[in-house]
């Protein structure tokens, strides 16, 4: 099954999204809210703290994760666009995966041939690449492997990222770009509204082919320079 995005139609305005992001930052307040009077009334659940600590800390890093994917996407940058050389920035890219625990059982190969480049931040490029593959890689399964691909084809440079994951049904697929729409229980659902951001900004194109239990094909264009 294949979904090509329709980027424009999916983005909500910010002032959509700044509400729909106040409504996932008050859900972890509240917790770690009733939590903390909990413990300041008295010494009476001093046992669970080990249990509730933890758990307001976990709480705190969600309302994190929600602020700054938000402010990304509220805030776009303001780096000047440069010639981007897309097999250094993919390289870099994979390093700094590749400093995640969760590396440790998935492998990221990289098939490039030549010196490609397009016009972007540094930064907003990265953005795009680590989501996408933090999305692959939280898919896959112990020992896969996840494959980039980069080719020129016509005027654009294109990126396909293949994994051999968890894969999406078709109703997921159409899902995908509804912001804070994430099957995971950490999940922001922000990541991928990133990267269509993005992407849009430099006119690139994203498409996404996935079948449920087989894995998921994310391609990439890029206007060439
Ligand atoms: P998050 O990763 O925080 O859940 P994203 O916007 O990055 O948010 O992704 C939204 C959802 O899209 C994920 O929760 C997941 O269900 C689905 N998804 C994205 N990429 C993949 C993939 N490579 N394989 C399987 N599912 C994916
Ligand atoms: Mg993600």
């Amino acid at each position: 099954y294949y979904q090509q995005m329709q980027q424009a139609e999916r983005l909500k305005t910010t002032g959509e999204l700044a509400a729909a992001v106040a409504h996932e930052i008050r859900n972890p307040i509240t917790v770690v809210k009733g939590l903390l009077h909990l413990h300041n009334e008295g010494d009476e659940f001093a046992d669970k703290k080990k249990e509730h600590f933890p758990l307001m800390l976990n709480e705190l890093e969600t309302a994190e994760t929600v602020i700054s994917d938000f402010l990304s996407l509220a805030k776009p940058s303001e780096a000047e666009k440069e010639l981007l050389n897309v097999k250094s920035a993919l390289l870099n890219v994979i390093d700094l995966l590749n400093s995640y625990a969760l590396m440790d059982t998935v492998e990221i190969v990289l098939d490039i041939d030549d010196d490609f480049y397009i016009s972007s931040t540094l930064i907003e490029f990265k953005q795009v690449f680590i989501n996408l593959l933090k999305n692959a890689i939280e898919a896959s399964n112990q020992g896969d492997t996840i494959k980039i691909r980069v080719r020129k084809q016509h005027k654009n440079i294109k990126i396909v990222i293949k994994d051999t994951g968890e894969g999406m049904t078709k109703s997921e697929l159409k899902a995908l770009g509804t912001p804070f729409y994430s099957l995971k229980s950490k999940g922001t659902g922000l990541g991928l509204m990133i990267c269509f951001n993005i992407i849009k900004k430099y006119n690139g194109t994203i498409s996404f082919h996935s079948e449920k239990g087989v894995g998921t094909l994310v391609k990439v264009t890029f206007p060439s320079v």
